[in-house]
């Protein structure tokens, strides 16, 4: 049932333009897909990742223009953390300093330095410096000197009421284990060398709810090798009582949902058939891709959204 850790992170922005910069040409990450929100065809879905935005590296933006900020509080996901090589703590420190961010003091956690800031829209970030790095496939027209580029995702923290049920759904159903703990920080992890292990259970008892909205994170998703290990995972949540749903159809990957007791909205999405399933590796994310149902709304589809500029050229790696 072991899930290889996180598949994709989504989250909310009210200005499109603003994230594309950021993530490319701070973060150094690639826009691997342009697309729209499935559900609201009236908002971009905007995705960045390594190379090719491979499970554990996708970190995802519906574009909700009108959205309020959102307020951070309990039931959701607080933060999320890239790896950075052990060496590139200085490096990212006076990177974020020149371009204008301010990261807080550099942390150490469980052995690792971290380095905490906030996006532009003030969702919460963490860098986390890690000696044994998850191999990704550098996007070799982003900004960053590939030595000190971001290894994909190091984890997420969930602020949470009370980390009980949230343990079990981790530990019974996707195969984390708790390797420690550090005040209230309980940190679960699953074996293997890919991207995006951890997931860090914060526990926030006096703590209001977070109020939803933009730069809140809307879902975490975890990995599914297979539509019948996806199903199993569904059962499973489904015999804790859990209201699961059924599969759906995300075009570069299938996904069920359920929201767990503590709040947050986890998503069980399949590895395949990832972002080239429409477009070559070397022109993700260059143009508007609608997935077929919409195709033949495109016009006003088109209309209707913000124009964007990518910021940086995508053909690269060639
Ligand atoms: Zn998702």
């Amino acid at each position: 049932m072991k899930t290889a850790g996180l598949h994709h992170i989504t989250a909310v922005t009210k200005d499109p333009q603003t994230n594309i910069d950021f993530y490319q040409q701070v973060l150094g990450q690639r826009l691997v897909k342009t697309t729209v929100n499935f559900d609201d065809p009236g908002a971009y879905h905007l995705y960045y990742g390594d190379y090719t935005g491979v499970p554990g590296t996708a970190m995802t933006f519906f574009g909700w223009l009108n959205s309020v900020p959102g307020q951070v509080g309990s039931g959701e996901t607080h933060a999320v953390a890239y790896s950075i090589p052990q060496h590139s703590v200085s490096y990212w420190n006076a990177r974020l300093k020149q371009l204008g961010f301010s990261p807080a003091r550099v942390e150490s956690r469980f052995g690792h330095d971290v380095i905490p800031f906030d996006d532009p829209e003030g969702m919460r970030m963490e860098l986390v410096a890690e000696e044994n790095l998850p191999a990704v496939e550098a996007w070799l027209g982003s900004p960053v000197p590939e030595e000190h580029e971001l290894h994909g995702f190091y984890g997420v923290s969930l602020w949470l009421d009370e980390i009980e049920s949230t343990t079990r759904i981790l530990s019974e159903i996707l195969g984390y284990q708790q390797i420690g703990q550090e005040g209230n920080r309980y940190r679960f992890q699953v074996p293997g060398d890919a991207p995006g292990k951890v997931v860090d259970l914060v526990h926030k008892p006096n703590t209001g709810r977070g109020i939803f909205g933009a730069s809140s994170i809307h879902h975490i998703a975890f990995r599914a090798f297979s539509d019948e290990h996806q199903q199993a995972i569904q059962q499973q949540v489904r015999r804790m009582g859990i209201h699961a749903t059924q599969v759906i159809d995300r075009q570069y990957f299938r996904s069920v949902y359920f929201r767990t007791p503590g709040g947050v909205l986890f998503e069980i999405a399949t590895d395949q058939p990832g972002f080239t399933v429409n477009e070559s590796a070397l022109d993700l994310g260059s143009k508007l891709v609608l997935p077929p149902w919409y195709e033949a709304r495109r016009d006003e589809i088109e209309a209707n959204l913000p124009p964007i500029q990518r910021s940086l050229p995508q053909e690269v790696n060639a």
